[in-house]
C-alpha cells in the first residue's frame, strides 16, 4: 500500500463514483523547487522562494494587463491527492475532522489556491512568490486578487 492510501486512525475513505467531465483544461505548468509533497510549505509566502508559471499557447495572450507586483490568485490542480476521505487526521491533530474544515490537499476535487506576488513577466512565463506545490503542478486559473484578499493577506504575510 502506498504512503498515500494509508489511513491514519480516525479517518474515513468512501467509495467514489467515476468522475463526470467537467471539461476542465489545463492551461499551464508551475515550476517549484519541491519534488516531494512533504517538502513543500503547508501554504505558500510571499517571502517564499521564486516559483515559474508556465502559460500554455493561446491563453499567454490572456496575461495582457497584468501588473508587475500586483497579488494574484493562482488555482492549481493538485494532481497527486486522493480524493476519497472524508474524515482526516492531519499530523498534529489528535481528532479527525472533515474534510471542509480543511484546506488539505486530500479533497474530492483538489483545486489549490493561492494568493501570489507577482514579480516579473517575460512572455508566458509569470515569476511568483506565495506557491505551495510540487514542481509541474497543473495550473488551472490566473485571477487578480480582490482588494479584500490583498490586504488581509499583506496583513498576515507583512
Ligand atoms: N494553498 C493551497 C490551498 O490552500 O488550497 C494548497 C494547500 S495544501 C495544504 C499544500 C500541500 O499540498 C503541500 O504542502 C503538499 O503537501 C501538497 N501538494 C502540493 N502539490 C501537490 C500536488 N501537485 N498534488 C498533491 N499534493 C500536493
Amino acid at each position: 500500500m502506498s504512503e498515500q492510501q494509508r489511513i491514519r486512525p480516525g479517518e474515513v475513505a468512501v467509495e467514489t463514483v467515476p468522475a463526470a467531465d467537467a471539461w476542465l483544461r489545463f492551461i499551464g505548468h508551475i515550476h517549484t523547487p519541491w519534488q516531494r509533497r512533504e517538502d513543500c510549505p503547508r501554504q505558500g509566502n510571499v517571502e517564499g522562494p521564486a516559483c515559474q508559471i508556465e502559460v500554455f499557447e493561446p491563453w499567454d495572450q490572456a496575461l495582457s494587463g497584468l501588473q508587475p507586483q500586483s497579488t494574484l490568485e493562482v488555482l492549481y490542480w493538485l494532481d497527486q491527492s486522493r480524493r476519497d476521505l472524508v474524515l482526516q487526521g492531519p499530523k498534529g491533530r489528535d481528532q479527525p475532522l472533515g474534510t471542509f474544515a480543511l484546506r488539505s490537499p486530500v479533497r474530492p476535487n483538489p483545486i489549490g489556491s493561492s494568493l501570489v506576488r507577482l514579480i516579473g513577466i517575460d512572455g508566458r512565463m509569470l515569476r511568483v512568490r506565495g506557491l505551495d506545490c510540487l514542481d509541474g503542478t497543473p495550473l488551472l486559473d490566473l485571477k487578480p486578487a480582490r482588494s479584500a484578499f490583498i490586504a488581509q493577506h499583506d496583513r498576515l504575510s507583512g
